[in-house]
């Protein structure tokens, strides 16, 4: 039988091999393509049939999944992100300081930059390239071993740093080494050999790239029990598979099923393959077309009846920093998904929708938690209100908790995982109309 565990491990697999928003995008098409899946080219007209299961993707980091229903039932959306905080390499980011082959960074949303240090970094996203046509092509690029380094300082050249913690400077102390380099040669060479040689190119035919500083350590299980987990890029890979497994789980049902995982959440998800985009929005008009759905009028019944759930990771609470959190609403790794709750509607919840997705669990008997933020304390946000108000769809945040959000290494209950996929399967096969 398979067990809870078995799921994190697949969690902590599917993690492994999604070191970018690129590659968790081609995870999540390589599980839907051997599950029957049709990849449609938004550039094509789509002959979508009865029943049909779809899916679309937009700049290889974005990708709508669907499988087609009854119109009157409308849709059974689950919506989570596929990228995550980080390093990013510059276009023209190598250079030679020290006698090192230096790659400046970029920031890609809110890290914690001090758990970069110290960490086996490797080099993973993708590569765009020119034939001798002159055509491009996208490459998905995975050094699968350490390769860049953010050195500590030693504490007897920084004193403070246990009172005031790790801190970089983002210009002059984050960028990565890289290796060494003689002074005669440009530092630039180096990385266009490098990349030049793992993707059998001559380095003259690379054009641009997508690349980010990854820890290369596995996924791992750990406590007395193997109870917890971590792994980079479990907020929000774990949401991601999740939502995946629920979809591939479930049995044609009377509602449309749609799985809409985007890229740019970390960033403010406003960009054309965002949440804040049109793709989701741009992908539900044809569904609705291939539903019989038309008219403006027949579309917003479709959307009337439809419920999307928005899965983000969140925050545990952690032993040592009780005071960070609200007593009545902490959270606990292991204790089931959490609903994801802000009057100020950081989350897009309302009590509607919290009552829903209580009784899910309970269909499936998965305990469920609530989480609020305290009130002195800035709450964060996520896809949830931005599709909510794009769509006009009655929408849910939840999550699984989690450790150490934005750590390179962050960590979670191994058995909250198999819960989470349990409620999503049910929530796909569900066909309740809300009100109120
Ligand atoms: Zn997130």
């Amino acid at each position: 039988m398979r067990t809870s565990r078995d799921a994190a491990g697949e969690l902590l697999a599917f993690i492994d091999a999604s070191p970018t928003p690129w590659h968790a995008c081609h995870s999540v098409e390589n599980r839907l393509k051997q599950a029957g899946f049709q990849r449609l080219e938004e550039t094509d007209d789509w002959r979508l049939m009865p029943g049909m299961s779809a899916y679309v993707v937009r700049d290889g980091s974005s990708i709508v999944a669907f499988r087609l229903g009854e119109p009157s039932q409308g849709m059974r959306i689950v919506g989570a992100h596929t990228d995550s905080p980080g390093l990013r390499i510059k276009p023209q980011g190598a250079f030679a300081r020290a006698g090192l082959l230096n790659l400046g960074v970029e920031i890609y949303g809110g890290p914690i930059l001090a758990t970069f240090a110290d960490r086996d970094l490797k080099l993973a996203g993708r590569v765009l390239t020119s034939d001798s046509a002159g055509s491009f092509k996208s490459h998905l690029i995975d050094f699968k071993r350490p390769l860049l380094r953010l050195p500590n300082l030693a504490i007897h050249l920084n004193r403070d740093v246990n009172e005031q913690g790790l801190r970089f400077d983002a210009q002059e102390e984050l960028p990565l080494v890289l290796g060494s380099i003689a002074e005669q040669v440009p530092a630039e060479q180096e990385l266009y050999r490098l990349l030049a040689d793992a993707l059998q190119v001559e380095p003259e035919a690379i054009l641009s790239w997508d690349l980010a500083a990854v820890d290369v350590q596995p996924g791992a299980f750990f406590g007395k029990d193997e109870e917890f987990i971590a792994a980079g890029r479990l907020d929000n890979l774990a949401s991601c598979h999740a939502g995946l497994e629920a979809l591939l789980n479930s049995e044609p049902q009377a509602a449309t099923q749609v799985l809409a995982l985007f890229d740019h959440e970390e960033v403010g998800s406003e960009s054309y393959k965002g949440a804040d985009g049109t793709f989701l929005q741009d992908t539900i008009v044809r569904i609705a077309a291939a539903l019989g759905c038309e008219s403006a009028s027949d579309r917003r019944r479709l959307a009337a009846r439809s419920v999307l759930v928005s899965a983000d990771m969140a925050h545990a609470v952690h032993p040592g920093f009780m005071r960070y959190y609200e007593p009545q609403h902490s959270v606990r790794l292991n204790g089931g998904p959490v609903i994801k709750i802000n009057a100020k509607q950081r989350y897009a919840t309302d009590a509607v929708g919290e009552a829903y997705f209580g009784w899910l669990c309970r269909e499936v008997e998965v305990p469920h938690q609530k989480y609020v933020h305290r009130n002195n304390l800035p709450c964060g946000s996520t896809i949830g209100p931005i599709s909510a108000a794009r769509l006009g769809i009655r929408t849910i945040d939840v999550g699984n908790p989690m450790w150490a959000m934005h750590s390179a290494r962050e960590s979670a209950g191994t058995h909250d995982h198999d819960m989470m996929i349990r409620v999503l399967t049910r929530f796909y096969g569900d066909t309740t109309q809300l009100q109120g």
